[in-house]
């Protein structure tokens, strides 16, 4: 994509999820017998991942919880480091900038988190919380902080003048619109939101996503919107990229995505989606039980849950190739 503004390629994260054998060799007082020696489990959280987001886009990432959506926000938004692969901004991977330049492009991308109640330190006033990281990193100067906090504040649907107000005294749906113009502050380029609407009332959650829609179209920004509730993803996003146990299986645009799936995962996601008629549009597991991901199924990952499994799918690990223009999926049914 000529537009791209941020790439992975060929990115992974792997956790070491620390293992204690004999700690459950306890004595009658519950204390642990002996020397503890600790081994370690990889996690593959994220598996090798290319993925290219373009200016003013909106791509949604969708999959199962545990399947590494968040972990691929946080590598995105810079907020962890890739074990292996590429970070690359503006056509210039991240690892090459010095580090004036990388504070600078770290402020050009911001998350947004699930929890407006726990991601607003509660001591700090308003002014603070959406003030001082403008006011450090130079954008405005002291004297400034009050009239751009208010200035700020109005842009996410709040009135000016609540500038001496701590968190508790908003409501949860006015807390999100905080934490929305707090990552605005230091005029980001693209906002990483992990299931920022997942803990509001549905009516909340339909203003705060179109409050995301607006500020797209006024700012000119691009999302990587991660929620695991497919209408949420329906409504706000251009592309969707379907994640299983740390990779990528399906990417295309949203409406030939719901229309149409080319990766038996996909299909069952939005099968075992409710759709209106059946309620709300809240995701569902799938048939049989996630892998654990410390110990993932050889090849294809989703051969143990897949209707349509063959022999090969258990031993090799299909490739996200093409199929058509914009998509792209990881299924030996499509070779
Ligand atoms: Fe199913 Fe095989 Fe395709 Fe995996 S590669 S989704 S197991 S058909």
């Amino acid at each position: 994509m000529s537009n791209t503004v941020l790439e992975l390629r060929e990115v992974s994260k792997i956790f070491i999820k620390r293992v204690d054998p004999i700690s459950q060799f306890t004595n009658m007082l519950g204390k642990p017998l002996g020397f503890r020696p600790v081994t370690g489990h990889t996690v593959n959280a994220v598996d090798n991942v290319d993925l290219a987001v373009a200016e003013g886009e909106v791509v949604g990432l969708v999959g199962e919880s545990g399947c590494g959506k968040s972990t691929l926000g946080r590598l995105m938004a810079g907020l962890q480091d890739p074990t292996r692969g590429s970070r690359i901004w503006r056509g210039i991977p991240v690892a090459e900038l010095n580090a004036q330049e990388r504070k600078a492009q770290r402020m050009e991308i911001q998350m947004i988190f699930q929890d407006p109640y726990a991601s607003l330190n509660p001591r700090l006033k308003v002014i603070d919380i959406i003030g001082d990281a403008p006011v450090t990193q130079k954008i405005i100067t002291k004297s400034d902080k009050a009239n751009y906090v208010n200035s700020i504040l109005q842009k996410v649907g709040l009135p000016a003048g609540l500038l001496d107000r701590f968190p508790h005294q908003f409501s949860g749906g006015q807390r999100a619109r905080i934490g929305i113009a707090r990552a605005l502050a230091v005029n980001p380029k693209l906002l990483v939101c992990d299931e920022s609407v997942a803990a509001l009332d549905v009516s909340i959650q339909a203003q705060v996503l179109n409050l995301f829609i607006k500020l797209r179209q006024d700012l000119g920004l691009t999302y990587v919107f991660i929620s695991h509730d497919l209408g949420v993803v329906k409504h706000i996003s251009d592309r969707v990229v379907v994640m299983y146990l740390g990779r990528v299986v399906e990417v295309a645009p949203t409406v030939e995505l719901f229309s149409r799936q080319h990766h038996p995962y996909t299909a069952a996601l939005l099968q075992a989606a409710p759709t209106l008629t059946s309620g709300r549009k809240k995701f569902m597991p799938v048939l049989g039980e996630i892998p654990s991901p410390l110990n993932p199924p050889t090849g294809c990952h989703f051969h143990p849950r897949c209707p349509h499994a063959m022999t090969r799918c258990k031993t090799e690990a299909p490739q996200l190739r093409m199929i058509a223009m914009g998509r792209l999926t990881a299924c030996h049914l499509n070779d």
